[in-house]
């Protein structure tokens, strides 16, 4: 018998750096996340700036990546920490500065809540660094009122060339979903 085909779900990976070369973590990050197994990227936003917010060390790099994934969401966290640890993340203590962060925010329309995952992630409306790249993948998710929450905290969008130099090149519709990805395996006109 055929194992049963898991429906592709539309999942929100929060990515957040602070150590070494944050930009390019985080860049490197889409492309890792394009080639989990199951999984494409859908979308992603723009790349932003922001002082830490409850977390320590130097301005981090935040960005939204928006998946379509097979993967259960359990396997979805497993994978993430599986590239966690690739970048080298370490947790000294809690709120450390690290090298590459990766929060499940959004799995559809799941409401999970086991002792290592909740979803949707229980601070993200809290979290500007969050809101506003959501926003630029996934307008519905993100009301008036949630934008205005975060208003206070500093946060700014990073100027990107379209060529950058880590081999990923992307090209956005203006709903930010990815339509050539030029370096990725998936090829272009995606
Ligand atoms: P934080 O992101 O809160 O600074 P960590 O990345 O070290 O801290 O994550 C701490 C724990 O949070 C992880 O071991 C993971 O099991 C748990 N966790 C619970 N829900 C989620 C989620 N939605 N996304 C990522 N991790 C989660
Ligand atoms: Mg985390």
């Amino acid at each position: 018998m055929q194992p049963p085909v898991r429906e592709p779900v539309t999942a929100c990976v929060a990515l957040g750096a602070n150590l070494g070369d944050a930009r390019k973590a985080v860049l490197q990050t889409f492309e890792a996340l394009n080639n989990l197994p199951g999984t494409r990227l859908k979308g992603r936003s723009r790349l932003y700036r922001s002082a830490p917010h409850e977390a320590q060390g130097p301005d981090f790099v935040n960005a939204v990546a928006q998946l379509e994934t097979s993967l259960s969401a359990p396997d979805l966290l497993d994978a993430l920490q599986a590239l966690e640890a690739q970048a080298g993340r370490e947790r000294p203590y809690v709120n450390a500065p690290r090298t590459l962060d990766l929060d499940l925010i959004l799995y559809g329309q799941s409401r999970i809540d086991s002792p290592r995952l909740q979803v949707p992630h229980p601070r993200w409306r809290e979290r500007a660094f969050v809101v506003l790249p959501l926003a630029d993948v996934w307008p519905d998710q993100v009301s008036a009122q949630d934008r205005a929450r975060v208003a206070n905290q500093p946060i700014e969008v990073i100027p990107e060339d379209k060529a950058c130099p880590f081999g990923f090149v992307a090209d956005f519709a203006a709903d930010h979903q990815v339509v050539t990805c030029r370096a990725l395996s998936c090829g272009e006109g995606r």
